[in-house]
C-alpha cells in the first residue's frame, strides 16, 4: 500500500508517502509559510537532492493540490496518478479522553476530533483544516486519525488527575493527557524487539527529547505514566518551554511586571525552557554546547539543569514502576547529543546502569550504549513517527 503521512500545523504541512510493504519513504516534503506571503515548498524523491519552490498557498487545499501534483509529476514524481495513493494518515494532536487509538475518519470522528479543539486551540484546528482539504481533493481516499495523546490514555487515574477540586476535571477534563504518545509507543515497542524481548516482559522508559521533550513510563508494553499533562507545556525543561514550575510563580512574575496571564504562559512556551536559562543564546543543543565550550557559563548551567531534570523524571518512573528494565533515549537531543546523554546518565548509576563511553559516541543509530552486563540496558532508538503513523493507518483500512 501507498500511504500519504501528513503532518498539518496552523501554517505548515509536512508529509511523506509511504509504501509500506517494503517501508520505503517514496518521497517527503514540506510547505511553509501557508496563508502567509512568502510560501515555499520543499520537496524531496526517496534518495535525490531536496528541491525548493517558491509559490504562494493561500491555504491548506492549495498547499495539498501542490503536494500532489508534485507527487504524480512526470519528472520528478513517485506515482503515475493519484490513485496509487491508497489511504492517508493524519496526524492529530489532542484526541481528548474520546480516543484511546487510532481511528478510521468520518464525519462522527471528525465532530469528535473538533470537540477536542479547546484542549489544543493552536493545533487540532490546523489538524482538521489538513483533513479536510485532504477529502475534499480525494474524496474517495480512506483516511485514519492517529493521535499524539492515545497512547498515554491508558494511564490509571493516580497519574493522570491533578491534585485539584475534582469538579474541574468532572466539568472540564482538567488532566494530564500526554504527547509525543506515536513517538513513545514506536520507540518502546523498537526498544523490546531490539533487545529480543517481549514488551509484556519490560519496564521502559523513553525519553523523547526534541525541542519539545518528554518521558514515559512503560509498563508491560502499556502506557502508566508521561511527564507532559493538559498541554505539552508541562514535564522536562525544554527547548523554549519551561516545563514544571510552581504555579504561584506566574501571579508573581504578572505582578512584578505589569503582564497578563496569557503574556506569561506565551514566555513559558516560548521564551522559557534552556532558550531562557541561556539568558537567551539559543534553544538548539548543538550552540549550546559550543557555547557552554566556549565558557558562557550559563549556557553549560541550562545543560546542566536539563540533564538534572530529565534524570530526576526517570527516578521517579523507576517508582512509579517499582523498576526498570531498560531506558531509550530518542528525538534530536536523544538520538545524537552525546554529551547529554551521558550527562543524564550519571545520575542513574544507583539504578544499576553503567553507561559505555565509547558505545554512547553514536549518533541516530539503533543500538544499546550501556556496558555488556549493566543490570539496566540504555538504548538510543530513532524515532519514526512517520512510519508509525503510515503501519496505524494500513491496519485499519
Ligand atoms: P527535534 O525536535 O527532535 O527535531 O530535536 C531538535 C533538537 O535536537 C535541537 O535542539 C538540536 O540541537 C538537537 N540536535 C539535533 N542534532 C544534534 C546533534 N548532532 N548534536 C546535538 N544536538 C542535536
Amino acid at each position: 500500500m501507498n500511504v500519504l503521512v501528513i503532518n498539518c500545523g496552523s501554517s505548515s504541512l509536512k508529509y511523506q508517502l509511504i509504501n509500506t510493504d517494503s517501508e520505503e519513504v517514496l518521497a517527503k516534503g514540506l510547505c511553509e509559510r501557508i496563508g502567509i506571503d512568502g510560501g515555499m515548498h520543499t520537496y524531496q524523491k526517496g534518495g535525490s537532492d531536496k528541491k525548493k519552490t517558491d509559490v504562494e498557498m493561500p491555504d491548506h487545499t492549495k498547499a495539498v493540490s501542490l503536494v500532489l501534483e508534485a507527487l504524480t509529476d512526470p519528472d520528478d514524481g513517485v506515482i503515475d496518478s493519484l490513485s496509487s495513493i491508497d489511504a492517508v494518515g493524519h496526524r492529530i494532536v489532542h484526541g481528548g479522553e474520546k480516543f484511546s487509538a487510532s481511528v478510521l475518519i468520518d464525519d462522527e470522528v471528525l465532530k469528535a476530533i473538533e470537540e477536542c479543539n479547546d484542549l489544543a486551540p493552536l493545533h487540532n484546528p490546523a489538524n482538521l483544516i489538513g483533513v479536510n482539504s485532504c477529502r475534499e481533493l480525494m474524496p474517495e481516499v480512506p483516511m485514519v486519525a492517529v493521535f499524539d495523546t492515545a497512547f498515554h490514555q491508558t494511564m490509571p487515574q493516580k497519574a493522570y488527575l491533578y491534585g485539584i477540586p475534582y469538579k474541574y476535571y468532572r466539568k472540564y477534563k482538567v488532566r494530564r493527557y500526554g504527547f509525543h504518545g506515536t513517538s513513545h509507543e514506536y520507540v518502546a515497542k523498537r526498544t523490546a524487539e531490539f533487545l529480543g524481548k517481549d514488551i509484556k516482559d519490560m519496564k521502559i522508559i523513553v525519553c523523547h527529547l526534541g525541542n519539545g521533550a518528554s518521558v514515559s513510563a512503560v509498563k508491560e508494553g502499556i502506557c502508566v505514566d508521561t511527564s507532559m499533562g493538559l498541554t505539552p507545556l508541562e514535564g522536562l525543561i525544554m527547548g523554549t518551554r519551561s516545563g514544571d514550575l510552581d504555579p504561584a510563580i506566574l501571579d508573581y512574575i504578572a505582578d512584578k511586571e505589569n503582564l497578563t496571564l496569557k503574556e506569561i504562559l506565551t514566555i513559558l512556551n516560548k521564551k522559557s525552557g534552556v532558550l531562557g536559562l541561556s539568558d537567551g543564546t539559543s534553544s538548539d543543543f548543538r550552540d549550546l554546547n559550543e557555547a557552554a565550550a566556549a565558557g558562557n557559563e550559563l549556557a553549560a548551567g541550562a545543560l546542566e539543569t536539563y540533564a538534572y531534570r530529565v534524570a530526576k523524571y526517570i527516578g521517579a518512573y523507576a517508582a512509579a514502576m517499582n523498576g526498570v528494565d531498560a531506558i531509550t533515549f530518542t528525538a534530536g537531543v536523544g538520538e545524537n547529543n552525546v554529551a547529554a546523554r551521558e550527562q543524564i546518565c550519571s545520575y542513574l548509576t544507583y539504578l544499576g546502569t553503567e553507561l559505555d563511553k565509547e558505545k554512547n559516541s553514536v549518533r541516530g543509530e539503533e543500538t544499546v550504549i550501556s556496558k555488556d552486563g549493566s543490570k539496566v540496558r540504555l538504548l538510543v532508538i530513532p524515532t519514526d513517527e512517520e512510519m508509525s503513523i503510515a503501519r496505524q493507518t494500513v491496519a485499519l483500512c
